[in-house]
């Protein structure tokens, strides 16, 4: 049956000769993967859509019983080449893409996914890097079920409503100064309230305020953290905008 779907592309990686395999989030069928013959070969097909995180209308063929569809062609709705790809925009792009390709499960329709990396992008391509980071690490870690409470203590369930709150990477929930971890991180109590305010409003509230590597880091941390955890494995992009973030990215990175 050939189907369609706005679409964006999160993974590519080559297979035969000629072709790719390539793993994409589509608006109404969740995450795919399919073929794409010749695309190697074919710019009329695929010309332009095949870098991650291009919005493309993607049409294929779903065959009962096959894991993977055959991608027939995607058009090109929005390309990240649209502004200029440095290395900060790329790894973050890089890191909506590696998020959303371990964590969503394949064929699961999750439109609020989509909308969700929609709107980061969008973000993104306005030359927003920390904002949108923060944004979708800490959605992506509730729609996938994974944030704790954000307004009581994990262990005796004291309101964290006038404080900050502690976190571990070993352990989930929030915790009051009292059950804190030895070796905690700290969640300062700004930042639990932009966190609370953020699971209730749309991105776009949130871009007046002005955005540095060190606003909400340590939400950021915090939300990356449990991602990683429930994964069971640590985001090679994670690593990549932690560096970025504390300015330890060489010289030769930011040429690439
Ligand atoms: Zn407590």
């Amino acid at each position: 049956m050939q189907l369609s779907s706005d679409a964006v592309i999160l993974r590519v990686w080559p297979v035969n000769e000629a072709d790719l395999i390539v793993s994409f989030l589509t608006r109404d069928f969740g995450k795919l993967k399919g073929v794409a013959k010749s695309a190697l070969k074919s710019r009329r097909r695929f010309g332009g859509t095949l870098e991650i995180m291009t919005e493309v209308r993607a049409t294929f063929v779903d065959r009962p019983r096959q894991e993977l569809v055959r991608i027939d062609h995607f058009d090109l709705i929005a390309s990240p080449l649209r502004s200029p790809v440095d290395y900060a925009r790329m790894t973050t792009l890089s890191f909506f893409a590696e998020v959303t390709e371990q964590a969503l499960p394949d064929r699961n329709p999750e439109e609020v996914t989509f909308r969700l990396l929609s709107a980061v992008l969008d973000h993104c391509a306005r030359g927003q890097i920390w904002l949108p980071v923060t944004y979708f690490s800490l959605w992506m870690t509730r729609l996938m079920g994974w944030l704790p409470d954000l307004n009581l203590c994990a262990v005796c369930s004291s309101s964290l409503l006038d404080s900050g709150a502690w976190f571990h990477p070993s352990a989930d929930g929030l915790r009051c100064r009292s059950h804190a971890m030895p070796a905690s991180a700290s969640l300062a109590l700004e930042s639990l309230q932009l966190a609370r305010r953020m699971i209730r409003a749309p991105i776009a509230e949130f871009a007046a305020q002005p955005w540095t590597a060190q606003s909400a880091a340590d939400l950021r941390r915090f939300s990356i953290q449990a991602l990683e955890r429930h994964l069971e494995r640590r985001l090679r992009t994670a690593e990549a905008l932690r560096r970025l973030a504390t300015g330890a990215v060489s010289s030769a990175e930011l040429r690439s």
